[in-house]
């Protein structure tokens, strides 16, 4: 009979990182968790889930014991726009998500056979390539001269070149994906680190019927949004292949912020006035670019906006709705 593969995945405690572990378990891995909290919403489907530090490389010691087939690095201190562009997290942000990598990539650089996915994000690419709204490039090659708009970008940066460094000198099998806004249920969504699409649905979930919605900026900046299940399905087909990446997993199916609000909207059957409002927005436009995952994966998302907005909605009012009854019986 073969045996199990084990894998190890850092930041099993948040929203990509739980759905992972269950993809694994669903795939007949042994999984191993770890992370400062457990998942906020569902009990880990892990079979080890550890408490802990990834920033303390005594806690990575301990998860990275052997044996270990793969490791999914997804640790960080991130959030969305109100978490990174505000400029008051950014020594916290650079400080704790560069121990994390530096940790774990001494900890594994003389394990022959170990494989370890990074996931780097579309925010490393220039801001000088993303001032037009309908025409931003992300192509993978355009990552340099490198003026990533925030130090969350700088630090996904620097850690994507340390994981390259740590592969040439060292001999360890990296795979390095640059994730595009990935959204769906069990994300957060509320308290400063929810993306746009969670904040979205929780805003047009909490309106009264004919009230009004706040959008930080004028609602013509652009983005595009790729659903988890999609995200995950290109994670493991780049584990499973011989392409290293740096490669961008995302959507191109881009939309202004106030067409993703109409949509929201629409979905939730809530026609209501949106009121732009000044706030952290990052960059003016960014929508993936898919060639080089199409050329070597040939993978597609298989989710349009509305099909993953709408799976999103349902669970956010749904959290709403809960978070609204404990209100009132407090
Ligand atoms: P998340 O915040 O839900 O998950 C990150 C997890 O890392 C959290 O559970 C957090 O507790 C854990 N963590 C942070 N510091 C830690 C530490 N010192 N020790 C142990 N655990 C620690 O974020 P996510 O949306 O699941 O993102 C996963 C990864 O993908 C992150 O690296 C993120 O930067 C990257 N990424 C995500 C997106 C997105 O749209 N969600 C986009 C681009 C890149």
């Amino acid at each position: 009979m073969k045996n199990k593969k084990t894998a190890l995945v850092c930041g099993a405690g948040g929203f990509i990182g739980s759905h992972l572990v269950t993809r694994l378990k669903n795939e007949g891995y042994f999984v191993r968790g770890a992370d400062l909290k457990a998942p906020e919403f569902s009990l880990s489907t892990a079979d080890e889930f550890h408490i802990g530090d990834l920033r303390d490389p005594v806690f990575c010691q301990k998860v990275l014991t052997p044996p270990l087939d793969e490791v999914y690095q997804l640790a960080a201190d991130m959030g969305g726009a109100g978490f990174v562009f505000t400029g008051e997290n950014d020594a916290d942000i650079m400080h704790n998500s560069a121990l994390i990598n530096l940790n774990i990539l001494g900890e594994i650089k003389h394990r022959e056979g170990i494989r370890i996915f990074y996931s780097s994000s579309a925010c490393i690419y220039p801001e000088y390539n993303q001032m037009d709204p309908l025409n931003p490039k992300t192509e993978e090659s355009t990552a340099y001269p490198a003026e990533p708009d925030s130090e969350y970008g700088w630090e996904k940066l620097f850690s994507e070149r340390a994981y390259m460094a740590f592969s040439r000198n060292y001999g360890i099998t990296v795979k390095i994906a640059r994730f595009h806004n990935i959204f769906g249920p069990e994300g957060t969504w509320r308290d400063g680190r929810e993306k746009a699409p969670a904040a979205m649905c929780r805003k047009i979930a909490e309106a009264k019927e004919n009230s009004s919605i706040e959008i930080w900026g004028d609602g013509q900046q652009t983005r595009s949004f790729l659903y988890i299940d999609d995200c995950l399905n290109a994670v493991r087909m780049l584990m499973d292949s011989d392409f290293s990446g740096p490669v961008n997993i995302g959507s191109e199916e881009m939309v202004s912020i106030d067409e993703l609000a109409k949509m929201v909207m629409d979905i939730a059957a809530k026609p209501l006035t949106i009121h732009h409002i000044s706030g952290p927005l990052g960059v003016r436009g960014r929508t993936s670019y898919n060639g080089l995952i199409r050329e070597q994966l040939n993978w597609e998302p298989s989710h349009s906006l509305r099909q993953g907005m709408s799976k999103t909605y349902t669970w956010i009012r749904e959290q709403v709705k809960l978070a609204q009854h404990q209100y009132r019986l407090s």
